[in-house]
């Protein structure tokens, strides 16, 4: 035992614990300045083997690492005992962002000085930061587009529209279209942020999937009636739809899903509302022959029995290149950005979040020119005998 340590000193040991340790560790060695290839690498753990993809605990550090950030770190620790930071950057098919330091560990036996390297993997941290700036900037991108145009409409309704009242009209209109718009958009950001809150806390509630769908359908009919869209929804007597999940949220998932048929649909076509309990996976048939599917949200592993609803209109379609950016925040299929069926680019986004949290599933599928079908698929609720009821 060396002193109080209870660890004995025994460099097995030690070699042991460097190599299990996760982050990538080199200690490097150098004598001269100037001698870039004089710089060694004289251990490196398994995991700084994995990632330099060396074969050996020593060598030569330019055949481990040519990054000039890199390099430059080391000799600021091992000829100005200075700490020093950088970042290293992974090539190939996923690259990865690493933090490196630098730090100084002074002379070794023989005199040379040696320095400390470890990398730390940031990609996550990095990727999160991404999203969110980008998320901010797409957000206010889609708040100051009507804003700007709330502007424009003022200084006109002052200025050279103030003493024509056909025209104060016509403006006034397409203000609060304007402000609607807004408004829409600031409720679909509060929703989804706080739905993302609650993602990872089970909903505890049981709910009657057939009734809310009803109350959804009812609501939207006079939507679909201005477009002469018609709501087929049929749902079955003897099914029995309870479904584990927050009934508000649930609610939601319907609305949106239905929203986007009507939206989508051609004027005067039919919408499809249907309906299935006791399934044992997600195997609802595409509506189209051979049409691309792709799930958005995979359920969980764990067995369960779903109810599944699928929303079937006649709209534009979707190509198949589309499909997994659907659920992005802000993404919309290009040439469908404008017009009367402007939408915030959240519903889906939405719809993926709330599924998640109620560990359901999510399906597409769609035949560009023909159609779309949405499939949003929920665990259902066990009876109290814990057996659950399938139709
Ligand atoms: P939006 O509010 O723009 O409808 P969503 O997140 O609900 O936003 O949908 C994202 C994009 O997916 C839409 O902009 C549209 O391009 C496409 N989309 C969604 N549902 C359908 C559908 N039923 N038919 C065709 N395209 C759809």
């Amino acid at each position: 035992m060396d002193g109080d340590s209870p660890l004995p000193a025994d460099s097995k040991l030690y070699a042991a614990l460097v190599d299990a340790l996760p982050d990538p560790i080199l200690v490097v060695a150098g004598s001269i300045r100037d001698d870039l290839t004089g710089r060694r690498f004289i251990l490196a753990n398994a995991a700084a083997r994995e990632l330099l993809r060396l074969k050996a605990q020593e060598g030569n550090l330019l055949s481990a690492v040519r990054d000039p950030e890199v390099l430059g770190a080391v000799d600021r620790a091992l000829f100005d005992c200075a700490d020093a930071d950088g970042v290293y950057e992974t090539t190939g098919a996923q690259s990865r962002s690493l933090r490196v330091r630098a730090r100084s560990l002074g002379p070794g036996g023989d005199g040379v000085p040696l320095a400390l390297l470890t990398f730390h993997d940031e990609t996550e941290v990095r990727l999160v930061e991404r999203t969110r700036v980008d998320f901010l900037a797409n957000a206010s991108h889609e708040l100051r587009t009507p804003l700007a145009s709330l502007s424009g409409f003022i200084e006109t309704l002052r200025g050279h529209a103030r003493d024509d009242p056909a025209a104060r009209e016509k403006f006034l209109g397409i203000m609060q279209a304007q402000a609607d718009r807004m408004a829409r958009l600031i409720a679909d950001l509060t929703s989804l942020s706080r739905i993302e809150l609650d993602e990872h806390v089970p909903p505890r509630g049981v709910v009657d999937l057939a009734l809310v769908v009803g109350e959804v359908v009812e609501a939207a009919a006079p939507l679909g009636a201005q477009r002469g869209v018609k709501l087929d929804w049929r749902p079955c007597a003897a099914c029995e739809a309870s479904v584990r999940g927050e009934r508000d949220q649930i609610v939601q998932v319907v609305q949106n899903l239905l929203d986007n048929a009507i939206k989508y649909s051609p004027d005067g076509a039919v919408v499809r509302i249907e309906m299935q309990t006791g399934l044992t996976e997600l195997a609802a048939a595409a509506s189209h022959e051979g049409a691309p599917r792709l799930s958005l949200v995979a359920p969980d592993p764990s067995p369960q029995i779903y109810a599944s609803l699928r929303f079937v209109d006649l709209g534009p379609g979707i190509a198949r290149q589309n499909l997994p950016r659907l659920s992005e925040r802000f993404y919309r299929v290009d040439g469908q950005k404008s017009g009367a069926r402007f939408g915030t680019g959240l519903g889906l986004a939405i719809v993926k979040h709330i599924i998640n949290r109620h560990r359901g599933g999510l399906v597409v599928s769609s035949v560009e020119g023909e159609g779309s079908t949405f499939t949003a698929y929920f665990p259902m609720a066990a009876d109290p005998q814990g057996v659950v009821k399938a139709s």
